[in-house]
């Protein structure tokens, strides 16, 4: 039967971990229902994501050259979560642009029945156009966060539309070039025949959909979480990169400790905070009394001692606390950690996909947006969903290596910790939340669920027109 002739996609991700680990996570769901995809790489890329991604007959990779001479990278930097510096990180998104015509001569040689492309890909729009197939696209954001961005456009104020569906007001203004460049991509977005999100309808909410088709017109696809998505242990582990620690090592760790004992601090991917910074944290952990397990970054291509690469570390921090705490210098196994019974809270920097993996793990959160889209994320999480309490941090700071003026004080991130961990009723009350949404993330991903019929339906769509060959002519 027609109907059953399996789709044949494509997916072009970003040159950043964030958004490359989801969509190529939501690829296999295609795969995993008997469609034929195949994932556009750069070497160094792909080699990371075929140690997460269970080989399958029907789930290819194919690779173009990173133009490393091109732009001066090393030989294997080829994403932003690896580069060392500001410099490097410009790069890699110059080099995201030059991938443009070795892509496009690709599709164009053996079209697919649909692509899905990273919002940072907006050249994909006249390709699908002149091949007469749709474009879907991705941006690694909620919808919620979407809504807000796109109310927001007219004032780039930190005081949000109010239409949106709930009052709010951010904790910090994003910078304008920031507000610009979202802007400029979610406009180009609108374009395309839907949006892809790595959510859970229940989180982000009714409200928030029928929001954003009301306002833009548009379909958004929630198929989340990806965190989800059926891996062994393993593979869990080495998501995203190699970890540093072994898993086993932090499992056995972790299943030394009580329930709910520790505090899982880490900051995504790309934010590499000042000295000063994490010796406050360092502080306001310790204070705090709890267990923990801190990921700080390694700093990356600097010839230094190791007592001076580690001048933010307390003097004795790491004795006093040999017993009850644990800091992981480089990659985690996040994924691993957030869905140990250890795990009591996670302070994090509301990336979008640190907060759905943990709101998957039903582990509340401490919130400490940083730069990016977070300062909307930290909203859903604290006053919409009341899974999570902010640490109070007011700068938004550029992606990765921004300056930052402003500390987050050692007094705020003990208050923030104890909140959550010293128990009582908010605590309780955001704890049973979490847990609850962590159920109906598992719900939403399972046969019947949200995000699984969702899936079913955006298969059906695709194949009638594919089929029917719906598409407007050009
Ligand atoms: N991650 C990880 N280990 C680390 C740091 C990050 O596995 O030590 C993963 C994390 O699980 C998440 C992604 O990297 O899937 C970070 O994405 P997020 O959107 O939270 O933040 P970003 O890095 O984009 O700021």
């Amino acid at each position: 039967m027609e109907e059953t002739r399996p789709l044949k996609l494509y997916f072009i991700h970003s040159l950043a971990a964030g958004h490359m680990i989801p969509l190529c996570d939501i690829a296999t769901l295609f795969v995993s229902r008997g469609h034929h995809v195949t994932i556009i790489s750069t070497p160094s890329n792909a080699l990371t994501l075929r140690k997460s991604i269970p080989s399958h007959p029907f789930l290819r990779f194919h690779t173009v050259q990173f133009p490393s001479q091109e732009v001066d990278l090393p030989d294997g930097i080829e994403n932003i979560s690896s580069v060392t510096d500001a410099d490097q990180l410009v790069k890699v998104f110059n080099a995201t642009t030059m991938l443009q015509t070795p892509i496009q001569n690709f599709v164009e040689e053996n079209p697919p029945d649909c692509i899905v492309a990273d919002f940072l890909f907006p050249w994909v729009h006249d390709l699908a156009n002149n091949l007469n197939i749709p474009r879907l696209v991705f941006n690694g954001f909620s919808l919620f966060t979407v809504c807000a961005l796109h109310s927001s456009s007219h004032s780039s104020i930190s005081l949000l539309s109010p239409t949106l569906p709930h009052p709010i007001t951010l904790n910090a203004s994003p910078p304008k070039e920031l507000a610009e460049f979202l802007n400029k991509y979610l406009e180009m977005e609108l374009t395309s025949y839907g949006l892809i999100v790595n959510n859970f309808a229940e989180l982000d909410g009714e409200e928030y959909i029928r929001y954003y088709e009301k306002t833009t017109g548009h379909k958004a696809w929630h198929l989340g979480p990806a965190s989800l998505i059926s891996r062994t242990p393993e593979e869990k582990a080495e998501r995203g990169m190699k970890s540093v620690v072994s898993m086993h090592e932090c499992v056995s760790w972790l299943d030394s400790k009580a329930e709910n004992s520790v505090v899982y601090i880490c900051f995504g991917s790309i934010c590499h905070f000042p000295d000063k910074q994490l010796y406050e944290i360092a502080c306001g952990i310790e204070a705090s009394g709890h267990g923990f397990i801190w990921v700080v970054p390694e700093k990356k291509g600097k010839k230094e001692s190791q007592e001076e690469k580690e001048k933010w570390m307390p003097e004795g921090f790491e004795e006093r606390n040999a017993e009850k705490g644990m800091v992981i210098r480089g990659w985690a196994p996040q994924l691993v950690i957030l869905n140990h019974r250890a795990v009591g809270a996670f302070l994090s920097h509301c990336g979008w996909n640190s907060t759905v993996e943990a709101v998957s793990g039903g582990v509340p959160m401490i919130t400490w947006p940083v730069h990016g889209e977070q300062f909307y994320n930290e909203k859903l999480i604290s006053e919409v969903r009341g899974i999570g309490v902010e640490v109070g941090a007011a700068e938004w700071s550029s992606i990765g290596f921004g300056e930052r003026e402003m500390l987050v004080c050692r007094d705020s991130i003990e208050r923030g910790v104890r909140r959550i961990m010293d128990g009582g009723d908010e605590a309780q009350e955001v704890r049973r939340r979490a847990q609850e949404f962590g159920e109906k993330a598992r719900e939403a991903v399972g046969e019947g669920g949200s995000s699984h019929n969702n899936l079913t339906a955006l298969i059906h769509d695709l194949t009638r027109l594919r089929d029917a060959k719906l598409l407007s002519p050009k």
